[in-house]
């Protein structure tokens, strides 16, 4: 799919294809957004509009014990409520475990993965870096019932550098292998981690710009070294800054961050709009707020952050 903008030609109206950009925004729905959603949902949506491209919806519900009840409808209306409209049908994770089960055989079968029977316990000493214990292991089978995750091969030396560009932020290099090492694809418990379902919904989807959250930085150069071994097309990056409370830490769900207040979205965008150095007016109606914030959208001039919230 491609951006389209439609022009007359002989009285027919004829779409023409202008760009290439689908981003999409991919909240999980372990409660209501907050203003840390909101920012990542309208900066993104500017990005999209901007572009002349489509802004995709997922919701990422791989994690059922995180998720709150009645969350996904309650999300989908806080967009609306908003004025922030997406492309396109909703895709939701929990409907794709088909597509991840297909990248592990690939996976598998290029004996790129392994059985982990590492405790959180036996991990803790390698200060987040897998120490490659149970690599040699192999998919061979376990002993029935023995719990273990599965965990992707990270290759040693040149191989594991993965450079990358971030539209806001410039030129990055990460060495895989000493900064992270082997990371996990299934998790003990059975569930599909993070980072293989959005490697293979974004290439689903048709993603060419990822346009998230700097605290998922770190998330990309794993991204990357699985789209290089699925043969995925890698988008381009845009790392959003983050809004941070009076002690510095990240607005989430897991820290109590407050789900927004929709008794007024005017004022809930124009803080947000504000907090992007673009022009904000609590009294516009959120559409004309958005247009004319669209009108002043450079991603360029996006603030770096971290933002205080107060
Ligand atoms: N589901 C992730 C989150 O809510 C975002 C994933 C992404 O944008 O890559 O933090
Ligand atoms: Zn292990």
């Amino acid at each position: 799919m491609q951006g389209r903008s439609v022009y007359r030609e002989g009285g027919v109206q004829c779409a023409v294809m202008t760009s290439h950009y689908i981003s999409r925004f991919a909240p999980s729905p372990s409660g209501p957004l907050h203003f840390g959603s909101l920012l990542a949902a309208v900066a993104g949506w500017l990005d999209a509009q901007a572009s002349g491209g489509l802004w995709l919806l997922r919701i990422e519900d791989i994690d059922p014990p995180r998720e709150a009840p009645g969350a996904k409808e309650g999300i989908l209306h806080t967009l609306l409520a908003h004025g922030l409209n997406w492309d396109g049908e909703t895709l939701l994770q929990s409907s794709r475990d088909a597509a991840y089960g297909a990248a592990l055989d690939h996976l598998a079968a290029a004996d790129m993965v392994f059985r982990c029977t590492c405790t959180r316990q036996d991990l803790r000493a390698h200060g987040g870096v897998y120490p490659g214990t149970c690599r040699h292991q192999g998919m061979a089978p376990l002993p029935e019932g023995t719990p273990h995750a599965l965990r992707v091969r990270v290759p040693d030396g040149e191989a594991a550098r993965i450079r990358f560009e971030d539209r806001l932020r410039g030129s990055f290099e990460f060495d895989l292998a000493a900064e992270q090492g082997d990371f996990v694809i299934r998790r003990k418990d059975g569930l599909w981690a993070y980072q293989l379902a959005v490697v293979v919904d974004d290439a689903e989807q048709g993603i060419t710009d990822v346009v998230r959250g700097v605290d998922l930085l770190d998330s990309t150069p794993r991204q990357i070294h699985l789209q290089h071994l699925l043969g995925l097309p890698t988008p381009r990056y845009l790392h959003l800054p983050i809004l941070v409370d009076r002690r510095g830490d990240k607005l989430s769900k897991q820290a109590g961050a407050k789900g927004l207040d929709l008794a007024d979205p005017r004022t809930n965008l124009a803080r947000t709009l504000a907090w992007l150095d673009l022009p904000a007016d609590p009294r516009a109606a959120v559409d004309s707020q958005l247009q004319r914030a669209l009108a002043a959208y450079r991603p360029q001039n996006l603030p770096p952050g971290p933002i205080h919230l107060c």
